[in-house]
C-alpha cells in the first residue's frame, strides 16, 4: 500500500492534497507537512495543499489557491477526511485524474483508486512519518514540526488509547534527527485567550451530568457574546472534560447563528460514541465525535441517544 502510494506520487507531475473542513492540527500537518516532503524529494513537481484558512492555526503553515490548470491531469490525495462531502474545496473528486485517500477515521465513504484507511492509527501525521520513512519520500524539518504538532494534537499529548509503540517510535525519530524546539510549539498549540479560559470556566460550572455518567451542556449565542468567544471555542474547551470520574461521556452544542447550526461536540472515556452522531448525519471517531444540526428537536434527542450508550456501557 505504502509503496504503492510512492509510486503514485513519482509518476504526477501535479498533486493536489486537500483534508477535512472545520481543519484541525491533524488535518493541517497532514496535508501541508506531506507537500513540504514531496517538493523536497520531487523538485520540478507542482504541489498544492488547499482548504479554507484559519488565522488560528497559521502557525502551520500556507494553503495554496488552486486553479483550473492545476486540477487537469494531476493527483489528488485527500487526507484525514472519512466522507466525500467533508472534503474542504473539493466538490467533485471526478475532476481530478486519480484520487488517493490516507486516513484514520472508520471509513465512511470508500473512494480513490488506492485507499490507506487504518482507524487504529493515532493520526494521519502518524500515518505520513511511515509512508516517509518507508519509502524515498525526503522529510524536512518544517514538515517534522507539522508532523509532531498533528501527532501531539490528536493523541492529546500522548493520552488517548490509539497511542501505540509506533506512535512514540515515529516522535522519537522526528525529534532525534530533527532539532525539534517543542516548547515553542507547545505555546502555539496551546495559549489561549483569557476570555476562552474563563468561558471554560462557565461550561464547567453549568454542565449538567445525568446518572449514567452523560455530561451536556447548551451553549446559545448569547453566552457566547457575554464571554466575548465564539462557537469554535467549544471545539477547544470539549476534551478538557476528560478524566472526571462522574463522566463516561460528554457533549457540547453550541449555537453559530452565522453558519446556521448548532455544532455538536461530542467525547468519551468509554461508551463508543460515533454511531449515534451518525445518525444525525456527522461522525468521527470511537471517543472523538461531531455533527452540525440545523434541527434544534434533534438536541435532546442527540442527548436520550447518549445516554442510553452509557447506560449500557459497561467499565
Ligand atoms: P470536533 O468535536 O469538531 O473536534 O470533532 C471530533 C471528531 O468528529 C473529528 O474527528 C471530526 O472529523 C468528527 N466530526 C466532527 N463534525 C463532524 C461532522 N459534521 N460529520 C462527520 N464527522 C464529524
Amino acid at each position: 500500500m505504502i509503496n504503492k502510494i510512492y509510486e503514485k506520487i513519482k509518476e504526477y507531475d501535479k498533486i493536489v492534497i486537500a483534508r477535512h473542513i472545520g481543519a484541525d492540527p491533524d488535518a493541517l500537518g497532514s496535508s501541508i507537512g506531506l507537500k513540504e516532503i514531496i517538493e523536497n524529494t520531487f523538485k520540478k513537481k507542482k504541489v498544492s495543499v488547499i482548504g479554507v484558512y484559519s488565522s488560528k492555526f497559521k502557525y502551520m503553515g500556507k494553503l495554496d489557491k488552486l486553479e483550473e490548470k492545476d486540477i487537469k491531469d494531476s493527483l489528488l490525495i485527500v487526507c484525514d477526511t472519512p466522507n466525500l462531502e467533508r472534503i474542504d474545496g473539493v466538490d467533485d473528486i471526478t475532476k481530478f485524474k486519480e484520487v488517493i485517500k490516507i486516513d484514520h477515521h472508520p471509513e465512511i465513504d470508500k473512494f480513490g483508486s488506492i485507499s490507506w484507511v487504518d482507524d487504529n492509527k493515532s493520526s494521519v501525521c502518524e500515518m505520513i512519518c511511515d509512508l516517509t520513512k518507508k519509502t524515498d519520500l525526503k522529510m524536512t524539518k518544517s514538515a517534522a514540526e507539522k508532523l509532531f504538532l498533528g501527532i501531539v494534537s490528536d493523541t492529546g499529548r500522548f493520552m488517548y488509547s490509539s497511542t501505540d509503540i509506533n506512535t512514540f517510535k515515529v516522535v522519537m525519530e522526528l525529534l532525534k534527527e530533527f532539532d525539534i524546539d517543542f516548547p515553542s510549539l507547545y505555546f502555539d498549540l496551546y495559549s489561549r485567550d483569557l476570555d476562552e479560559v474563563r468561558f471554560e470556566g462557565y461550561i464547567k460550572e453549568h454542565i449538567t451530568v445525568t446518572k449514567n455518567g452523560l455530561a451536556y451542556i447548551k451553549i446559545t449565542d448569547r453566552i457566547l457574546n457575554k464571554f466575548n468567544v465564539d462557537s469554535s471555542s467549544s471545539g477547544n474547551i470539549v476534551s478538557s472534560l476528560n478524566n472526571i470520574n462522574e463522566i463516561k461521556a460528554w457533549v457540547f452544542f453550541t449555537e453559530d447563528i452565522k453558519q446556521g447550526v448548532i455544532k455538536v461536540n461530542v467525547r468519551s472515556r468509554g461508551p463508543e460514541i460515533n454511531k449515534v452522531l451518525e445518525k444525525y448525519n456527522g461522525g468521527g471517531h470511537k471517543y472523538a465525535s461531531g455533527a452540525r444540526i440545523k434541527d434544534k428537536k434533534n438536541i435532546n434527542k442527540i442527548i436520550k441517544d447518549l445516554d442510553l450508550v452509557c447506560e449500557n456501557y459497561k467499565e
